[in-house]
């Protein structure tokens, strides 16, 4: 997954954060968003409604010069305007400027650390959204995570590594990564969420926050989950002596064959992962994997597709096709 940031963090939505996003924004085209605590615009605007709340700096003066249109398409009701008025006038200004798309309401910014080794700062909402955030996933993990909407729309970046869940938790700690799913089940939570060990508890209690926040049932959480196909992880046999240098081939012939712009199941390689043997992934999401087993005698083979069955079976026909030819695998323990 690209990298993908906020250049500029805004916090509060009254005058100044709105017309700051407005200048980013627009003059300076910087990917900038701005999180309110309120759950609507205004600022001090929304937070004193009290009765006969209003200003006592006359309406002309008490609005926004920068923009000569909307200055003369607002025409103000009274010449001391009042709380709903002006209210309403930061809402017509932020529409007129497409602003409510960079703006989170209900965001309470809590904390803000600053990471001096990649300077970048994180953001943490006190309704425990975290943005920003790194996870760290198994190699043999499903494509999904490159897709997922609340990842996308939180700027999550997510790191596809080496199996295992020494290499794992190593790379959780190193990125300094929210979380580490490694797909035996080893889930590593780093701070504020736990404290970089795989700790079964608390997965279990981020689970039940999951379940909180969301205020629905497992069952329906799961079947929201997109449709993907997998295979399980197969085995074809292969000497131990043997294994690593046969993966390395494999590297090797899938990066010619994403050079050379071979098709498989009518797509082309769109990326290769090499951390942990070959893994190629196509433009719809589809991929494959070969890696040596760390424990026997074996290479490892995992295919998915979230367009279709037919197509996770076709790209392991394709990978099964490459490795036959090598006459160095035997049986598989279990195939699709
Ligand atoms: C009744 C009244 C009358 C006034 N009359 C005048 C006047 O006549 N002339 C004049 O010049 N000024 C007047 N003011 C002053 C007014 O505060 C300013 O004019 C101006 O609206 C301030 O805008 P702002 O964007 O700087 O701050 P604010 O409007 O205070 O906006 C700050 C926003 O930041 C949000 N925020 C703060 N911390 C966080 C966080 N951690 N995470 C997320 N969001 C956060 C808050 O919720 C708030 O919405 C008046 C104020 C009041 C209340």
């Amino acid at each position: 997954m690209k990298k993908k940031m906020f250049d500029v963090i805004i916090i509060g939505a009254g005058f100044s954060g709105l017309y700051q996003l407005y200048l980013l924004k627009k003059n300076l085209n910087l990917n900038c968003h701005l999180f309110e605590k309120a759950p609507e615009l205004g600022g001090t605007w929304y937070w004193n409604k009290y009765p006969g709340a209003r200003c006592d700096t006359e309406s002309k003066a008490y609005c926004y010069f920068f923009d000569k249109k909307i200055y003369n398409k607002w025409d103000w009701s009274e010449r001391y305007p009042s709380q709903p008025e002006i209210q309403k006038y930061l809402k017509f200004v932020a529409k007129e400027f497409n602003l409510f798309e960079n703006i989170s309401f209900s965001s309470d910014v809590s904390k803000m650390r600053f990471n001096d080794e990649t300077n970048t700062w994180k953001i943490s909402l006190s309704n425990g959204k975290i943005y920003n955030s790194k996870f760290v996933v198994d190699v043999k993990s499903t494509g999904l995570f490159l897709t997922d909407k609340i990842l996308k729309n939180n700027k999550c970046e997510t790191i596809y590594w080496k199996t295992g869940h020494s290499h794992i938790k190593r790379k959780v700690h190193k990125e300094k990564a929210l979380a580490g799913f490694e797909k035996s089940g080893h889930f590593f939570f780093n701070p504020p969420l736990g404290y970089g060990y795989d700790d079964g508890i608390n997965s279990a209690i981020q689970v039940c926050h999951l379940l909180d926040n969301e205020n629905k049932k497992m069952s329906e959480i799961i079947q929201e989950l997109p449709i993907t196909y997998q295979s399980p992880t197969m085995a074809p046999f292969c000497k131990d002596e043997e294994k690593y240098t046969l993966v390395d081939e494999m590297v090797i012939e899938f990066k010619r064959i994403k050079n050379q712009k071979i098709k498989i199941d009518n797509q082309e390689i769109k990326e290769l992962i090499t951390v942990n043997g070959i893994r190629f992934s196509f433009e719809d999401g589809s991929w494959g994997l070969i890696r040596a087993s760390s424990n026997k005698p074996s290479l490892v083979v995992v295919t998915e597709s979230p367009t279709s069955d037919q197509r996770k079976l076709n790209i392991f026909k394709f990978i099964d096709g490459i490795l036959q030819k090598t006459g160095k695998i035997g049986k598989y323990d279990q195939k699709i």
